[in-house]
């Protein structure tokens, strides 16, 4: 048996088959989430003959980092390897005017959705990931670098609405088991509307990512094949119940691509398209892809795309790049481990 994962209530479970108290339950839960150890031997407030007892019947984990690599930016990225070998990249970025530390969490093994800029669809769809396996990446990260993460982006491979009852259940468990405030963890879709149509209907507080990309179907549908089955417009109006139902916000994602969907007439649409939107936009300049030839636009044009929309009194950001010279930015995970050469392995605690 596997301890991560588990819920006070399992634990409590687990324990009264054990005969041993609820405390020690408690104990347990703070050991896995709040100290985030690797294994039972290190609980030192359980008593010896309890923890080989327990050895006996449970381990911490079964999950392994077969690479880590660090950025010059500081910025870490983990392949980590389940027990079936499968394996899923994860990111923890950090910003340094800020004390925040943001996991970067896969959804799946590959990705069916195939978005033509971005690495993790290249190599197919392989597999959901359980919710177990999602929060395996968080406390992975905790465990290595004795550090509590404090923000969850569901940014990493695949698409988290085609897995949405594991993702539910993680963001439960990173609620209720690591503390980590709902507000403080958004959710990345390509569209998935009955995805979105489902999460309306919940009382959750992260925060839904749509990745747009481009203001028509024409256009999107160039960048995104999902397009063909989930419009734009009928995303849109999908989006529109949300925010109605919810009452939050959402926010854009809007990979810029040079002279693709970066130009002065493109921003003009997009404003448009976004006016009724209550939303807020973050730009993200394309991160280079072997697979294909689109280019980042100059910082100019990042500049004047973000101005445009800014004057259609839109609240916009432009995403930071974190991680490139690992390949740990966005659209560069492919969860193979393909590109260690670029990286410094092994380093322990450099953050
Ligand atoms: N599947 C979900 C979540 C993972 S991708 C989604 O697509 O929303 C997270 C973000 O990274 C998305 O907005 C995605 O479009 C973006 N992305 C993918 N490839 C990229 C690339 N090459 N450069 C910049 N952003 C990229
Ligand atoms: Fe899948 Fe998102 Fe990559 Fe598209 S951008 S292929 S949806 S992970």
């Amino acid at each position: 048996m596997i301890l991560s994962g588990m819920t006070l209530d399992e634990l409590e479970n687990l324990m009264a088959e054990m005969k041993a108290t609820k405390f020690r339950a408690k104990q347990i839960h703070n050991w896995i989430y709040s100290k985030s150890v690797s294994s039972i031997d290190e609980m030192t407030n359980l008593s010896k003959d309890f923890r080989e007892e327990l050895k006996n019947i449970a381990s911490v984990t079964d999950t392994k980092i077969k690479v880590k690599q660090v950025s010059k930016d500081g910025t870490i990225k983990y392949l980590v390897e389940y027990p079936d070998g499968e394996c899923v990249e994860t990111v923890l970025m950090r910003f340094d005017n800020r004390a925040n530390l943001t996991a970067c969490v896969s959804s799946q093994v590959g990705c069916a959705v195939n978005c033509s800029f971005c690495a993790t669809g290249k190599g197919g769809f392989k597999r959901n990931l359980t919710y177990k396996e999602i929060i395996e990446q968080v406390l992975t990260i905790q465990r290595d670098t004795g550090l509590k993460v404090t923000n969850i982006v569901f940014m990493g491979q695949g698409e988290p609405l085609l897995n949405l009852d594991n993702v539910l259940k993680a963001l439960d468990i990173f609620n209720n088991d690591f503390q980590i405030g709902q507000r403080r963890i958004t959710i990345s879709t390509s569209g998935i509307i009955p995805g979105i149509e489902r999460l309306a209907n919940t009382d959750l507080q992260s925060t839904l990512a749509i990745s747009l990309h481009a203001p028509n179907h024409e256009l999107r549908k160039e960048l995104m094949p999902i397009e063909n089955k989930y419009k734009i417009d009928e995303v849109k109006k999908a989006l529109m119940n949300y925010i109605e139902k919810t009452g939050r916000r959402v926010t854009v994602e809007y990979i810029l691509i040079h002279g693709f969907n970066d130009t002065t007439q493109v921003a003009k649409e997009l404003a448009y398209f976004l006016h009724d939107l209550k939303c807020n936009v973050n730009l993200i300049p394309y991160n280079s892809v072997i697979e294909n030839d689109y280019k980042k636009p100059s910082s100019n044009d990042i500049m004047k795309f973000k101005y445009l929309i800014e004057h259609s009194g839109k609240k916009v950001t432009v995403r930071l790049e974190r991680g490139a010279d690992i390949d740990a930015a966005c659209g560069q995970l492919r969860g193979k481990g393909e590109n260690v050469v670029k990286g410094v392995k092994g380093v322990k605690g450099v953050v």
